[in-house]
C-alpha cells in the first residue's frame, strides 16, 4: 500500500491518495499508513496515453527499443503508448503485433498497444490481415500505415469498412504522395527563399477531406494523425459539424515550432533537427492548431515520438531522416503552448493527453478519471518547475530533440502504472 500525500487532482484542492492493489483505494485528507510519498503539491493527472509512438523494435534497435522507448514514455508521464507499425518487419500480421505486445509485457515501463499496418508491408497495394491482428493477443484496434499515406481511395474505403467489424479505427498519415515528391519542408515563403522543395498544405488537406467523406460514406471511424495546417482544421470542423465519427491529433512540436527555424534558429540554418513529417508550418498554422485543440476540433495531443540515431540526423538537410523524439518533453511543451497561454486548464490537458486517446484506442483501464476504485495510473507533475532540456539525460536511445538547451516549464515528478511507481522524484524506478 502507498499513500501519496499532498497532490492536487487536475490542479484542484490538495488531497492524499491511498493506492492499494493497483487501484486508487481512497482519496481524502490526512491519510497515512504504508509507504508514504510526498507529492509536494504536484498536479495529479490520469496517466498519459500516447496514440502515436515509434518504438522502432523490431528492426531499428539502434534507434529505440520497446524497453528504452517505454522508459522514455514513463519519464514523460505516460502509462500507455501505441506502437506504430512501420517497423522491420512491418507489423502487418498477427505474429508481429503479438511479438511487439509480448515485448511490451516483458520489458515495458508502460503498457504497449501495437498498431497494425493497414496494407501489407505498408506498400499500399493489398489490405493486411486486419481481422487476424484484431483477434490476436494484442487485440489491435488502431490501424495505420503511418510514415506513409493510404493514398488509394479504394483501399482506404475497404479498410474503413473492414475495421467496423471489431470497432477499430484507421489512423491516416495524410500526405498526397505526388504533391509531396522530394518535399523537404513546408511550402511557403521560407522554402522559396531557401530553394528547398516544398510540402504544400493542400497535400494534407486533400487527403483529410477525402477520408472524412469516405468515413462518412461507409459509416466508419477515422482518426487523422499529426494535423499540421489551418486548412486541415477547417475541414475537420466541417466534418465534425456533420456528426461524422472523425478524430484528430496534433503533435507538441506543431503547437510550438514554425518553419522559419529552418532558415534561422539558435542551432543555425538548415539544421535537420527541425526536419519532420509533416513539416513545421507557419505561425498562423500554429495559432489555428492551438485554437482547434482548445475548442475540441482537434481531439488529442499525440507525440509522433520518432527516434533516429545521430548518423541519420546529423547530416546534410536533404539526406537527414525526418522526425523528432517527443515523449519526455510533451507535457512541458503542451504546458508552454496551451496552459501558459490560458487556452487549457489541467482538466483539459487530462482529456486531451489521457482520457480521449485511451477512448480512441478503445483501451480499458487507461485514461480513467482519478477517483476511488479507478486503476492507479497516475502522473504527478510540477508545473512550477523550470527545466533546461538536456538530451543526454533522456531515457530514449535517441537524442533528436529540437528543444535542446531550451528552458521549458514543468517537470514530471512521478508516474504510477497500476499502483507501481515507474518514475519517482523525476527518476526511473
Ligand atoms: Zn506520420
Amino acid at each position: 500500500m502507498i499513500v501519496v500525500k499532498n497532490v492536487r487532482i487536475l490542479g484542484g484542492e490538495p488531497a492524499d491518495l491511498r493506492i492499494d492493489q493497483g487501484v486508487i483505494a481512497e482519496i481524502g485528507q490526512g491519510l497515512s499508513g504504508g509507504e508514504e510519498i510526498d507529492g509536494g503539491g504536484a498536479v495529479a493527472l490520469p496517466g498519459l496515453v500516447d496514440l502515436h509512438t515509434h518504438l522502432r523494435e523490431p528492426g531499428r534497435e539502434d534507434a529505440e527499443t520497446v524497453q528504452t522507448g517505454t522508459r522514455s514514455a514513463a519519464r514523460g508521464g505516460y502509462t500507455a503508448v501505441h506502437a506504430m507499425a512501420n517497423t522491420s518487419p512491418v507489423a502487418d500480421t498477427a505474429g508481429v503485433v503479438e511479438q511487439v505486445w509480448r515485448l511490451g509485457r516483458e520489458f515495458g515501463h508502460c503498457d504497449v498497444h501495437p498498431v497494425g499496418a493497414v496494407t501489407v508491408g505498408l506498400e499500399g497495394r493489398q489490405l493486411a490481415e486486419l481481422g487476424a491482428m484484431a483477434d490476436s493477443a494484442a487485440r489491435v484496434r488502431v490501424f495505420s500505415d503511418d510514415g506513409r499515406c493510404v493514398d488509394d481511395a479504394v483501399l482506404m474505403r475497404r479498410a474503413l469498412e473492414y475495421v467496423k467489424a471489431f470497432d477499430g479505427v484507421v489512423a491516416q498519415h495524410a500526405q498526397e504522395p505526388r504533391l509531396t515528391e522530394g518535399a523537404q519542408m513546408n511550402e511557403g515563403v521560407v522554402s522559396g527563399r531557401l530553394g528547398l522543395t516544398g510540402w504544400p498544405a493542400v497535400a494534407e488537406e486533400a487527403i483529410i477531406a477525402r477520408d472524412c467523406l469516405l468515413a462518412a460514406h461507409v459509416g466508419s471511424r477515422l482518426h487523422v494523425c499529426h494535423v499540421s495546417t489551418a486548412g486541415s482544421v477547417e475541414i475537420l470542423r466541417w466534418a465534425k459539424s456533420k456528426g461524422w465519427d472523425v478524430t484528430a491529433e496534433v503533435t507538441p512540436h506543431h503547437l510550438l515550432l514554425t518553419d522559419d527555424l529552418v532558415e534561422d534558429s539558435p542551432v543555425g540554418a538548415y539544421n535537420p533537427i527541425y526536419k519532420v513529417n509533416p513539416p513545421l508550418r507557419t505561425r498562423a498554422d500554429v495559432e489555428a492548431l492551438r485554437a482547434a485543440l482548445a475548442d475540441g476540433t482537434i481531439d488529442i495531443v499525440a507525440t509522433d515520438h520518432a527516434p533516429h540515431p545521430v548518423e541519420d540526423k546529423e547530416t546534410e538537410w536533404s539526406a537527414a531522416a525526418m522526425g523528432m523524439v517527443g515523449l519526455e518533453t510533451a507535457l512541458s511543451v503542451v504546458q508552454e503552448a496551451m496552459v501558459e497561454t490560458g487556452l487549457l486548464d489541467w482538466a483539459g490537458v487530462a482529456q486531451r493527453m489521457s482520457v480521449v486517446p485511451a477512448r480512441i484506442g478503445r483501451l480499458t483501464g487507461q485514461g480513467q478519471p482519478l477517483e476511488e476504485g479507478a486503476p492507479a495510473n497516475i502522473t504527478l507533475y510540477d508545473p512550477s518547475a523550470r527545466t533546461v532540456v538536456d538530451p543526454s539525460a533522456f531515457a530514449s536511445k535517441s537524442r533528436n530533440t529540437p528543444y535542446e538547451g531550451m528552458t521549458l516549464p514543468g517537470r514530471v515528478v512521478a508516474t504510477f502504472l497500476r499502483g507501481r511507481p515507474t518514475v519517482l522524484e523525476g527518476k526511473l524506478v
